[in-house]
């Protein structure tokens, strides 16, 4: 077998001419031996950091002090980190010390599970100290040494253990379960946003039903922020995931299913971004609207296309509707908005500037209530989208409506 990261070859050569030794690790190799697309390349290296900068063109110090210089190289960037080893973790979040080691034994022992420890050299040889392959092989999530030790050291790896296994589609081992469970509890020490990062992460993946399962049977989902109280896991289970396409609409089907709400205590609670908040509120508003009402081209027009179709397949995924007509009903929503005579209200043949005109009344909030009128109905066709036919409905309607 050759060495099949082909790129990032010439930083190993660079790093062994030099005297040094050079390890792709990681998540690459397992993703490589899984044939799965490789997203990021890391090496490892006896080289220290200085040793790193002195022997590319070009390096950026993203985390010289724990041994991590960030080689670009064809337009690339690999992560060149220094063999380390941890010890202690107080905060729960970095290791109290980090020593430089010059062996790839040392390195690999630090790192959390068999199938993330493997390295691979320059020649395509696999460095397998914990029997990673038989675990890629078994589809099993197994920590390097043992599991009470290594969750004790750092909880994260609950929520990245479960994360691969939703990614992966693998097992926990006996242990890990054990450990997960009886330690979940120590997620609380977590910062919320790595949890948040992970269980992005985990609802994303192919096998999502299986890790919510997981956070359910060993507790974890209960331990984190806003999810104590009861969940319908039944409902959490029947979710379809793979259906949906993006981290909110995931997101929107988790909380919907968990029966979580009040979106905006949630999304404090987990420290989410602003957009990511109002794009979650956002979905769960139109797909109650959709419940009840159905599309109509209002709510397709106010809603924009790409988020009418979230909501349809949330619909599907909840098993509102069966997923076959799903495509029908993508379609459906393209052609109700197709049809609208404008898309946006900066499309209207009007501006505020024309309906001061014809009332010659002071610019107020008027204007926008009246301008969300024509938009209205333009929409539903009753007053077409013209200059003087605008002109014509605006009249009538403030003598009727005694204003302006
Ligand atoms: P992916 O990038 O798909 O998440 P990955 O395995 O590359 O997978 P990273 O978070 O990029 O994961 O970490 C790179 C490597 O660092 C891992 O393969 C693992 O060996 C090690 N690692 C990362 N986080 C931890 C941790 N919390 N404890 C121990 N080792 C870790
Ligand atoms: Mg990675």
């Amino acid at each position: 077998m050759g060495f099949p990261f082909t790129k990032a070859a010439a930083i190993l050569d660079t790093l062994t001419k030099n005297g040094f030794r050079a390890y792709v690790v990681g998540g690459a190799v397992r993703d490589y031996l899984l044939g799965r697309r490789i997203h990021d390349i890391d090496i490892a290296t006896s080289a220290r950091p200085a040793d790193v900068v002195a022997l590319f063109k070009k390096t950026i110090p993203v985390g010289i002090e724990h041994g991590t210089v960030m080689v670009v190289c064809g337009g690339h960037e690999y992560e060149v980190t220094t063999f380390r080893s941890e010890k202690g973790y107080d905060d729960f979040r970095h290791p109290n010390t980090v020593t430089f080691e010059t062996s790839l034994e040392k390195d690999v022992m630090r790192r959390d599970f068999t199938i993330n420890a493997l390295a691979m050299d320059r020649s395509g040889h696999v460095i397998d100290l914990f029997g990673g392959q038989e675990d890629l092989k078994r589809k099993v999530i197994r920590t390097v040494g043992p599991a009470e030790e290594r969750i004790a050291e750092d909880p994260l790896r609950i929520m990245r253990g479960i994360r691969f296994t939703s990614e992966l589609g693998f097992e926990l081992g006996r242990a890990e379960f054990d450990a997960f469970r009886d330690h979940c509890r120590l997620l609380k020490k977590i910062s919320v946003e790595r949890i948040d990062q992970e269980m992005t992460r985990l609802l994303a993946g192919a096998f999502a039903r299986g890790a919510l399962q997981l956070l359910i049977q060993t507790g974890c989902l209960h331990v984190l922020p806003v999810l104590e109280g009861p969940i319908d896991e039944t409902e959490l289970l029947r979710v379809r995931f793979s259906l949906l396409q993006s981290d909110e609409e995931r997101w929107a089907a988790f909380l919907s299913a968990t029966g979580v709400t009040g979106i905006h205590h949630f999304a404090k609670a987990w420290k989410w971004s602003r957009s990511r908040e109002k794009a979650v509120f956002l979905l769960q508003k139109y797909d109650s609207l959709r419940q009840s009402a159905g599309w109509d081209r209002v709510s397709v027009y106010f809603a924009g296309p790409d988020r009418a179709k979230a909501v349809e397949r949330l619909q599907a995924a909840f098993q509102r509707e069966t997923s076959d007509i799903l495509k029908d009903r993508l379609n459906e929503i393209d052609r109700l908005w197709r049809a609208l005579p404008i898309h946006a209200r900066g499309e209207l043949a009007v501006t505020g500037h024309d309906l001061k005109e014809w009332s010659e009344e002071k610019p107020g909030p008027w204007m926008s209530e009246a301008l969300a009128q024509i938009e209205k109905e333009v929409i539903l066709g009753s007053v077409s989208n013209r200059w003087e036919d605008i002109q014509t409905w605006f009249k009538v309607w403030r003598k009727q409506s005694r204003r302006y």
